[in-house]
């Protein structure tokens, strides 16, 4: 899986993984009404390097379980919880999110930034529902559509790249077919890409070709990255990640 290893090297070193911020993440946290003081067990899944992790662990009274697929992901956000004084308050381990080693119930919080399209929106919340307390909070960012029509060639893209993309309507409907209140929704701006994600990666272009010998994988990758970054900027008025707060109900 050369590709897989190439785009591991290439994202290893970024604060994050996807787009997102330290802001929209409290937010997430206002949003979901959650008591600073109150102990709270939380799950991080699909944490990357593990900005949200850090930071729900710094602002809230929480113990988090943090799991992605890729090791080198889950030793980076240990070394960043140790640096920051907090390996007793984040446990990070390497899980996949549709075999998560959890207990029914076992959690007030479950956190998902940018990753749940891996195994489907639909399937995440469904299957992620019995990790919950009842009355537990989920919250998760999501690739919507800003607007009900779109152009033809954006169209063509998300449902070749993720047919699940829909409005946050459409989203909220999901979630309250799986027996959740949403309780709260925001959308990402631009410089939760731009700034914080595109900028950060294409910084990373030129060390990564060079790292490995210019090769035509590291150059089709860059590639594919750019078209992506190309897309964003195009039809940015048309998409972005909406973030979904949302209540477990009896
Ligand atoms: N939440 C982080 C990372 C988002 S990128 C952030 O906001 O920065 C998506 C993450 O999902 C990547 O770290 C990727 O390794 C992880 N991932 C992909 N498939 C996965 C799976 N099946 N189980 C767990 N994590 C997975």
């Amino acid at each position: 899986m050369e590709d897989l290893r190439l785009l591991i090297d290439l994202h290893r070193d970024s604060e994050r993984q996807g787009p997102g911020g330290e802001a929209e993440t409290r937010l997430g946290i206002r949003l979901a009404g959650l008591d600073p003081a109150a102990p709270l067990d939380i799950a991080d899944i699909g944490c990357g390097n593990g900005s949200s992790a850090l930071l729900l662990a710094q602002a809230l009274n929480a113990h988090v379980s943090a799991v992605d697929l890729v090791p080198e992901f889950v030793d980076a956000l240990r070394d960043r919880a140790a640096m920051e004084d907090l390996s007793d308050r984040i446990d990070a381990r390497v899980a996949s999110m549709d075999e998560l080693p959890f207990e029914d119930e076992a959690f007030d919080v479950i956190w998902s930034e940018g990753a749940v399209y891996n195994i489907g929106f639909e399937r995440g919340v469904n299957d992620w529902r019995r990790y919950l307390k009842p009355g537990g909070i989920l919250a998760v960012s999501e690739i919507t559509w800003l607007t009900e029509r779109r152009p033809a060639a954006l169209e063509a893209y998300w449902n070749e790249a993720y047919p699940e993309i829909d409005t946050a309507a459409g989203k909220m409907r999901v979630l309250e077919r799986a027996a959740y209140t949403p309780v709260g929704y925001f959308v990402l701006g631009e410089h939760c890409w731009l700034d914080h994600y595109f900028r950060p990666l294409q910084g990373r272009f030129e060390a990564f070709l060079k790292r490995h010998g210019h090769s035509a994988d590291a150059h089709a990758l860059v590639r594919a990255e750019q078209e992506e970054i190309a897309m964003y900027e195009k039809y940015r008025a048309y998409f972005s990640y909406g973030f979904y707060i949302a209540r477990k109900t009896a």
